[in-house]
């Protein structure tokens, strides 16, 4: 049976978090962007409205909700700013290698101060040298009696310089390439953490962007995570339980520059009619509707597979990879429809392109989701 209809609470759910980001988020994202500035006043508030911690368990002080949920509030945030639907989804990528490879003792240790306040969590992976080839890494972690010293840089880190708790990958077995890094818990002040610069981006200017260096840092050795798991597999995990999320973000924003689109088209008058009476007009609004609502499925999907402890490693792949693509051309599509003034600041579709770019590289690029699709497909 096939049943597309939300529950009564997830509608409910979504209609607060739609409500939210059209009064909290929208209004001030075009000063955020020029000012590439992440928001921490939204942060507080989603946290007060109780979401920003949505899929942390209950247990652990989170709301304990599923993908499917993330990807309904994901689209929403999206649809009122990219770059903060990236800082939000930051906090819970961050969390979830702890989720799923931390002890029951960690995560009562780390999760409830977490979660009783407007706290973000960064997941650091990416280094200089080491982006779609993990594997590569050159931070270290080494044992010393009952402590990990960690070593190294990590690179274009969301949230880097607001998290509380990093998620960390650090290679123990440099020898063994993608099988010789661990995953670590770090608390944000442990002695050696150093912030780097503001990256200065295209898009997404609304999340934080930084390198982060750990120069000696020790933590207790129990903050390693995974028993009989190695880094490289709680990673991976960890992706394919965000990037159906990712993909709503990206969904998101392709809907909002739809809806510009959309209105735009019935207003502007050329040749003695709206220009959405041009039939070529017409066809590029209906491909972007199709393109946002094909993403849409498949990202619940994806969520639904995830939710009912199915694999859904190749379909959150195609959900990140397809409303990656689609975002970027429903959102350049956008300013073509709106002629001179898309290109302008004045609309918001200018910002929307510039955001949809991102949803092509970060989470493992469009090219890496392919690889990880065909391997899916031809084992
Ligand atoms: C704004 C922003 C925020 C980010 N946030 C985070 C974060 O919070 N945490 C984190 O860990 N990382 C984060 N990243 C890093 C992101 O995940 C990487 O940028 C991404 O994985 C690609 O790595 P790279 O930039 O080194 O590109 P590269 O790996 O150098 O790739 C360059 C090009 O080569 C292609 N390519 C590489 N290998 C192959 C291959 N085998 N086959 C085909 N094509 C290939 C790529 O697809 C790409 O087009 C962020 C990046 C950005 C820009």
């Amino acid at each position: 049976m096939i049943d597309f209809t939300l529950t009564d609470e997830q509608e409910a759910l979504r209609d607060l978090v739609r409500e939210f980001a059209t009064r909290e988020i929208a209004p001030v994202a075009p000063k955020l962007d020029e000012e590439q500035r992440h928001g921490e006043e939204i942060v507080e508030k989603y946290f007060e409205i109780g979401f920003l911690h949505y899929a942390v368990p209950e247990e652990y002080g989170g709301a304990g909700l599923g993908t499917l949920e993330g990807c309904l509030f994901n689209e929403e945030v999206g649809a009122a700013c990219g770059g903060v639907a990236c800082t939000l989804g930051g906090n819970t990528l961050g969390l979830t290698p702890l989720f799923i490879a931390g002890s029951d003792e960690l995560k009562k240790e780390l999760l409830p101060p977490h979660t009783e306040g407007p706290n973000l969590a960064a997941f650091c992976l990416t280094e200089a040298g080491a982006g779609s080839d993990a594997g590569s890494m050159r931070t270290t972690a080494r044992l010393e009696g009952d402590e990990y010293v960690i070593n190294g840089t990590k690179g274009f880190i969301t949230n880097g310089s607001v998290a509380s708790l990093y998620s960390v990958f650090a290679m123990e077995d440099p020898d063994a390439g993608n099988r010789g890094f661990s995953a670590f818990m770090v608390p944000a002040g442990t002695p050696g953490i150093k912030i780097g610069k503001k990256e200065d981006k295209m898009g997404q200017r609304t999340s934080d962007t930084r390198e982060v260096s750990f120069e000696e840092v020790r933590i207790p050795a129990r903050y390693r995570l995974g028993e009989g798991l190695d880094g490289f597999k709680i990673a991976m995990m960890t992706l394919d339980e965000s990037r159906a999320t990712v993909g709503a973000a990206a969904v998101g924003i392709a809907r909002a520059a739809l809806e510009v689109a959309t209105k735009y088209a019935k207003e502007r008058v050329q040749f003695g009619k709206p220009i959405a009476g041009h039939q070529a007009i017409q066809f590029m609004l209906a491909d972007m509707a199709m393109k946002v609502n094909a993403g849409r499925h498949l990202c619940w999907h994806a969520a639904w597979l995830k939710d009912t402890g199915k694999g859904n490693t190749m379909e959150s792949a195609m959900a990140k990879c397809f409303c990656g693509d689609i975002a970027m051309e429903v959102t350049t599509n956008a300013v073509q429809v709106l002629g001179g003034y898309g290109y302008m600041k004045d609309y918001p579709v200018e910002k929307y392109m510039r955001d949809a770019k991102l949803h092509q590289i970060y989470e493992g690029t469009n090219e890496i989701q392919r690889l990880v699709i065909a391997r899916g497909l031809l084992g």
